[in-house]
């Protein structure tokens, strides 16, 4: 794996924001492997306790439910906490569209409390996730830092405030921030439950069952899907990227691009069934194509991602076929 040679002192603590949800849970589970003291915090909004429940007996795991939204509890999770990998945030574009109240709230105070309170406690790092939709409008492919468009919804908006926070913070107060760009992230506990979930658990779930799938659009919108291993290797090295890479947000992502149609008939081979799919209205805020320039997290993070879409997609049909 891509993070094992990734070193910490003994005794390095690690506060995951979002720990009960898909990436933070992946990222609990990888830092607890490598024997880190490991703080969770999570209101379990979008998250599941379930997601964590085989960490909860790790004397080195402590589970909190609060929210971010709270300055109070922020402060207090984050003392005597080196790092900070805060993935606390309502995701969905189309629930933004529907609640932007609501997302400016979650994601938009709740990060300026964790960096407020990082501040506080002079934690060394805030690694925070940010997302491809700060891209917008932007025709250019591949996305490449620097040239992002006009945000197309509520949740880019809250993400690109995050990144101006980051800055900010780094700037001003001399705490170190770096935002990480994700582009479409996959793997075992992504949520397949919601009427918000990402595409692929909801084909693999709709196909296990024998379900129709609805696609939004033609199908031919194209995305840079990254295994979460992948983003794991990214949160730990931008812990220990120089001081030059702070301030500054990075793409993460493998760097190819896969259409959903195209996925949708790799599953139905790779799960051995015949089911055509339904298609539905394209859906507002969508961007068309999304495809990374990884350079920028290559050089300054050292990230060099070890999974590519092949390889992460097998490996989490093989997890949903044993967890659905
Ligand atoms: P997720 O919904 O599985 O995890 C988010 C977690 O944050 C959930 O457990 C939720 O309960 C928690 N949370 C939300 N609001 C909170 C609050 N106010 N206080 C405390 N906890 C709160 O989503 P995920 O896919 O794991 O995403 C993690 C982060 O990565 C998010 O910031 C998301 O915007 C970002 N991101 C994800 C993707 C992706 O493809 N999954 C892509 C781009 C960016």
């Amino acid at each position: 794996m891509g993070y094992e040679k990734v070193e910490f002192p003994e005794g390095t603590t690690f506060l995951v924001t979002g720990a009960a949800g898909f990436i933070g849970s992946n990222l609990v589970e990888a830092l607890l492997k490598k024997g880190f003291k490991v703080r969770g915090l999570d209101n379990l909004s979008t998250g599941r306790i379930q997601n964590v429940k085989e960490f909860l007996s790790d004397e080195r795991f402590e589970f909190i439910e609060g929210d971010i939204r709270d300055i109070e509890t922020c402060k207090y999770t984050s003392e005597n906490i080196d790092y900070i990998l805060h993935q606390a945030a309502l995701g969905s574009v189309p629930r933004s569209i529907k609640e932007p109240l609501l997302y400016e709230e979650n994601n938009i105070k709740g990060t300026a409390n964790v960096m407020e309170a990082a501040k506080i406690n002079n934690v060394k790092r805030v690694v925070y996730a940010s997302s491809s939709s700060v891209y917008g409008d932007s025709p250019t492919l591949p996305k490449i830092e620097g040239d992002e468009g006009n945000v197309l919804s509520p949740y880019a908006l809250t993400k690109k405030v995050n990144e101006l926070y980051g800055k900010l913070y780094t700037e001003l107060y001399e705490l170190e921030c770096i935002g990480l760009r994700y582009f479409n992230v996959f793997g075992k506990r992504q949520d397949p439950n919601s009427q918000y979930s990402a595409v692929i658990p909801k084909f693999v779930k709709s196909l296990i069952n024998n379900k129709t799938p609805i696609i939004y659009g033609d199908g031919k919108q194209s995305r840079d899907f990254t295994y979460i291993e992948n983003v794991i290797e990214a949160n730990l090295k931008a812990c220990k990227a120089s001081k030059e890479a702070t301030g500054l947000s990075y793409n993460i992502a493998f760097g190819s691009r896969n259409s959903l149609i195209e996925i949708y008939y790799e599953l139905c081979e790779k799960l051995e069934k015949n089911i055509e799919p339904e298609f539905g209205p394209e859906r507002a805020g969508d961007i068309k194509h999304s495809n990374a320039n990884i350079d920028e997290a290559k050089t300054l993070l050292d990230y060099n991602p070890e999974y590519n879409f092949i390889d992460g997609l097998n490996l989490t049909i093989n997890w949903y076929e044993n967890n659905l």
